[in-house]
């Protein structure tokens, strides 16, 4: 993308953009988007429903985020100065919240008392259940029967919330199955239910909507950097899953040419392994949940099996912006390994005492791979999305420790 191709207006009416994203569901769904669609344009020029929305970021979720200068790590560096966007220190943790605040207010708006959602790691669904008791919803999440069982101690959360937690024993009993039984679900319940999607994915508005809630990230960063480094950032990084937390803190930095965006996947065991989850970096272009994007899959169009060490990012697809921010040259995409991510982890406990999640880490890996290359007075923000709690038990067992 060039500067003259600014300012940036995608995605189109129909949710395209560029030649990603779109709308592909069955015709049952057409009208609950087309309902969705319409609330939510309503609701960006209502001031109620803002005024709400941020209330709650405000006394529900602690915002604004700070922003942290990791001078220890930057020194040790010796090279750019590294800054976090703190999405940790959230109510419950991470970025996520950010997006079902505003999906239940929504919810709530087109008068529908129960949500759905699905999860793989189990971080989307407890962010789900959150905003459920909050707002007093019937909660129900799909699981694959092989995340509940690996991520028994989110079940446990969600449960203790309130939320009915459904497992799918078909498929090969992950994500992707459980994002099938969540559209039935919404195709059979569709007058009083309403589908909380976690990431900037599916069919049009999900994509802009997840997007636009999370860019309350971006805009706090646009006055607190000048605040806090006296400038800009020269890049932005965040890790890739589905890409919400990056689109969150890419979307204002968009139209400033001169701040460079880098979303990082998870490369796994390495690309060259095929055990990874890097769709930009090594996928193709294809459908999934409902919108047109790159895609982990086969010759004959079947899903790969992902792998990551952190379960949020191992997702087969990617959002269909980040499609386009790559095909554009807007941002660029790095994959980071499981060992790499660890590394960075364990220096960022020990030098900056934060915990971040897996997830984050990987962003953190390429900021400490990056700062070196550059001057001193160089700045790199990274989108510190969440804290590394959840993971203890999957970094002790990397640590061949059990907990
Ligand atoms: C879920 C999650 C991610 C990945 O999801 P995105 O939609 O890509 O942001 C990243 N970091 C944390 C902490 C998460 O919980």
């Amino acid at each position: 993308m060039k500067p003259n191709d600014l300012p940036y207006n995608y995605p189109d009416a129909s949710g395209h953009f560029g030649p990603y994203g779109g709308s592909f569901v069955s015709e049952t769904l057409v009208f609950a988007l087309d309902a969705l669609k319409e609330a939510y344009e309503k609701s960006k020029t209502d001031p109620e429903f803002q005024r709400e929305f941020h209330h709650e970021l405000k006394h529900f979720v602690g915002r604004p985020s700070p922003i942290y200068h990791a001078r220890r790590w930057s020194e040790q560096l010796g090279g750019a100065q590294i800054y976090f966007k703190r999405e940790d220190l959230n109510h419950t943790g991470a970025h996520k919240v950010n997006n079902t605040i505003g999906q239940a207010l929504l919810a709530k708006r087109m008068g529908k008392p129960r949500v759905i959602a699905e999860t793989g790691a189990g971080q989307h669904g407890v962010a789900t259940a959150t905003v459920a008791a909050r707002f007093g919803m019937q909660c129900v999440v799909y699981m694959g029967a092989t995340d509940v069982t690996r991520q028994a101690a989110n079940v446990y959360r969600m449960k203790l919330l309130g939320a009915e937690v459904v497992p799918v024993h078909s498929g090969s009993k992950t994500l992707k199955d459980a994002l099938n039984e969540a559209m039935r679900d919404w195709v059979t319940n569709v007058e009083d239910t309403f589908y909380i999607i976690g990431t900037v994915a599916g069919p049009h508005p999900y994509p802009s909507m997840v997007r636009d809630f999370n860019s309350v990230v971006g805009k706090e960063c646009l006055w607190q950097m000048p605040e806090i480094a006296g400038r800009q950032p020269d890049f932005v990084l965040a890790c890739v899953g589905g890409g919400s937390n990056a689109m969150g803190i890419f979307y204002d930095y968009i139209d400033k040419p001169g701040v460079s965006l880098v979303g990082v996947e998870a490369g796994g065991e390495g690309l060259a392994t095929g055990h990874h989850a890097a769709s930009l970096s090594a996928g193709t272009p294809g459908v999934l949940h409902g919108n047109r994007t790159y895609l982990l899959q086969d010759a004959n169009g079947q899903i790969i099996e992902t792998h990551s060490i952190s379960a949020g990012l191992d997702y087969p697809g990617v959002g269909p912006e980040h499609a386009w921010l790559k095909d554009s040259g807007r941002a660029c995409y790095v994959p980071v390994n499981d060992s790499e991510a660890l590394d960075a982890f364990h220096t960022c406990c020990r030098i900056e005492g934060i915990i971040p999640a897996l997830e984050t880490s990987h962003a953190l890996a390429y900021a400490a791979k990056l700062a070196p290359q550059l001057d001193k007075d160089q700045i790199i923000l990274v989108n510190l999305s969440g804290r590394g709690d959840k993971d203890m038990h999957t970094v002790a067992q990397a640590s061949g420790l059990t907990l």
